[in-house]
């Protein structure tokens, strides 16, 4: 799994369609303080189904959507679009053998937020259980931020091993078993 490319409309201060490529191994986004850099992470974060607006430094899930400034009015929905190369096929299920993952979320100031996987409207549900097991997800391991490192060395037994299961692919049977188990 790779991620190949961003693209935001709406989302923070990126206010007009912006498309943000990772062509390379190694990327580095750089830029004076304010300048949307953080925005980035939080918008990868947000489509993989994050649902506190604290977690995005917000106070409310509206908040992600651009708000205005001095020369521009405030917009009325935020998008953001995941491209995924899936040359290892690290998917279960029925997007296993796709080359190619897209995931998007759009948000309205309704708070309304919708989901797409390859273009096709689906539940959120969908997108966390598709990322599951592989270290992709609104709080798991492959967003490594300030902190992160000192909280996994000071975690608990209980909480170290919710990351040695991700990291080894089983926290999505767990996961499906406890579905089954309170069914
Ligand atoms: P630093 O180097 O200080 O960490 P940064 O590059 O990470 O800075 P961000 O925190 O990503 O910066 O961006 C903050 C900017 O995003 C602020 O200027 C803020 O006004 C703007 N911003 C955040 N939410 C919105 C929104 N909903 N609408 C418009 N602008 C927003
Ligand atoms: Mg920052």
């Amino acid at each position: 799994m790779r991620l190949k490319q961003i693209k935001l409309a709406g989302f923070k201060s990126f206010v007009d369609p912006t498309k943000i490529p990772f062509d390379h191994a190694l990327t580095a986004i750089i830029g004076p303080n304010g300048c949307g850099k953080s925005n980035v992470i939080d918008a990868v974060r947000w489509v993989l189904g994050e649902s506190s607006a604290k977690n995005l430094r917000g106070d409310s899930m509206t908040d992600v959507i651009f708000n205005g400034s001095t020369a521009r009015k405030p917009i009325s929905v935020a998008g953001v679009e995941l491209i995924f190369e899936n040359l290892q096929g690290r998917l279960s299920g029925q997007y296993a053998s796709y080359e190619e993952i897209s995931v998007k979320r759009q948000v309205n100031r309704d708070s309304e937020s919708f989901y797409f996987l390859n273009g096709q409207k689906c539940r959120r549900k969908d997108i966390t259980d598709l990322f599951m097991g592989t270290g992709l997800g609104p709080r798991s391991y492959a967003i490594i931020e300030q902190g992160t490192i000192s909280r996994l060395i000071e975690s608990k037994p209980q909480e170290l091993r919710v990351f040695i299961e991700e990291a080894a692919g089983i926290s999505r049977y767990k996961e499906r078993r406890r579905e089954t188990e309170n069914r």
